[in-house]
């Protein structure tokens, strides 16, 4: 099932739940707007690379819209803006004052020199520069970009409208990042994890993680997690995964892959198949890479009790709905991965304010965030007698719309 209909289906579910007005429903699920443009850059031999890329600018009735820009060779128009669209629940479940967006160039970053990138990077904000903004649209990184990239979106948008490090986040320190951004997705599952894991009466010491995804995200949280002694017994990147049911070295394989490149060849533990990792048996089940992982095929075969969702929509519903009746708990994306959104609101608020707060406060703040949302999914999970998932969708979609009916409409 593509992520836009699996979102679109979520949204719907939810939209009965609340008992929403299908007036308001259509203006919630329509986006704001939706950018296409092309990026012709000349390739480092000379020759000509077209690419399409896309920002899609969900929702802004609660504020700026924010959301990353992904390089990757899957980028489509209905994924973008799936994700567009679960940015702006994300962002409303955390409490955070922005909208959602989304942008993608279709793309292999891994193909393109790094000035090749530079130069993809720059055309692209010259196509959309006048139409994002530090109170319009904030873009940040998301899979196959990263701080340089925001420094180079940076500077191009600073030609046409003056220095502007609030435009993006997730920069580089040096130009105005914020201490613990990088960190901050898979700080952010940690925590959650944590809330979580602490009303079944556990830690994250006392339990097993499959971890799929070895990018930002799955490797800050495999660290962490590693750091409060979970024990990680398989992991996984594009390249192949390890096993090592007595936990895998996670700062060794952190060395490693740094200096290869990858996990391949790792020698903490066996290689196996990565396309059986989902069914490997653990505690705790983290997919912290692409999308549309969990599907009615494999559903089944998971042993986990619970499914932390780290990436953007790993689960499709129909798998979502087997994972139920088998009585695995999922914290969702749109809670379980926020810390990221969360800590670029702290950096803007920090570029705005032009005071910058120490790495223990950032976490801090980040905890008391997580937290919070935590304890406010709990309760409408429990009050609307759902699951997590459907609590996360209404508690999301119920602070929007009430945003949206606040502000009304033009008459
Ligand atoms: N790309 C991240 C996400 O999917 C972070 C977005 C942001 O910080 O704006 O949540």
């Amino acid at each position: 099932m593509n992520a836009l209909s699996a979102t679109t289906r979520y949204f719907k579910q939810a939209v009965k739940i609340l008992g929403l007005d299908t007036k308001v429903e259509r203006s919630l699920l329509i986006p704001f707007r939706e950018i296409k443009v092309e990026c012709t850059i000349p390739a480092d031999d000379g020759s000509l690379l077209s690419f399409v890329g896309f920002r899609v600018q969900h929702d802004n009735s609660r504020g700026p819209m924010k959301g990353g820009i992904r390089y990757h060779p899957q980028v489509d128009p209905d994924e973008v803006n799936a994700l567009a669209q679960l940015m702006t629940w994300k962002t409303a479940v955390v409490s955070v004052p922005y909208g959602g967006a989304k942008g993608g160039i279709g793309c292999n970053p891994k193909d393109l020199s790094p000035s090749e990138l530079e130069r993809l990077t720059r055309v692209f904000t010259q196509k959309i520069h006048d139409l994002i903004g530090i109170q319009i649209d904030v873009p940040a990184p998301d899979m196959g970009t990263n701080a340089q990239t925001m420094a180079w979106i940076l500077d191009e948008y600073s030609k046409f409208h003056g220095h502007s490090p609030a435009i993006v986040t997730g920069k580089p320190l040096d130009l105005g990042g914020s201490l613990g951004r990088e960190a901050a997705t898979g700080r952010g599952v940690v925590y959650a994890t944590e809330a979580l894991l602490n009303d079944y009466s556990k830690s994250v010491s006392n339990q097993t993680f499959v971890i799929q995804g070895f990018g930002n995200v799955g490797s800050w949280t495999a660290r962490l997690l590693f750091e409060q002694g979970g024990k990680i017994v398989v992991i996984s990147d594009a390249t192949g995964a390890v096993k090592n049911t007595d936990g895998i070295d996670i700062p060794r394989l952190i060395e490693y892959a740094k200096k290869t490149g990858s996990i391949e060849g790792f020698d903490g533990g066996a290689e196996i198949d990565p396309s059986s990792i989902l069914a490997e048996p653990c505690d705790v089940l983290i997919p912290a890479a692409i999308g549309g992982v969990l599907t009615r095929e494999n559903a089944n075969d998971v042993k986990a009790k619970f499914v932390v969702e780290a990436a953007n929509h790993p689960t499709d519903p129909d798998a979502d709905e087997i994972l139920a009746k088998k009585g695995v708990v999922v914290l969702p994306d749109i809670y379980a991965n926020a810390g990221g959104v969360t800590v670029s609101y702290f950096e803007w608020v920090q570029n705005i304010q032009g005071f910058m707060w120490d790495e223990d406060k950032v976490n801090a703040e980040l905890r008391k965030y997580m937290t919070r949302a935590y304890e406010d999914l709990k309760e409408m999970s429990k009050s609307k007698n759902c699951s997590y998932r459907m609590g996360a969708f209404c508690l999301g979609i119920g602070r929007v719309a009430r945003a949206t009916l606040l502000r009304g409409w033009e008459a």
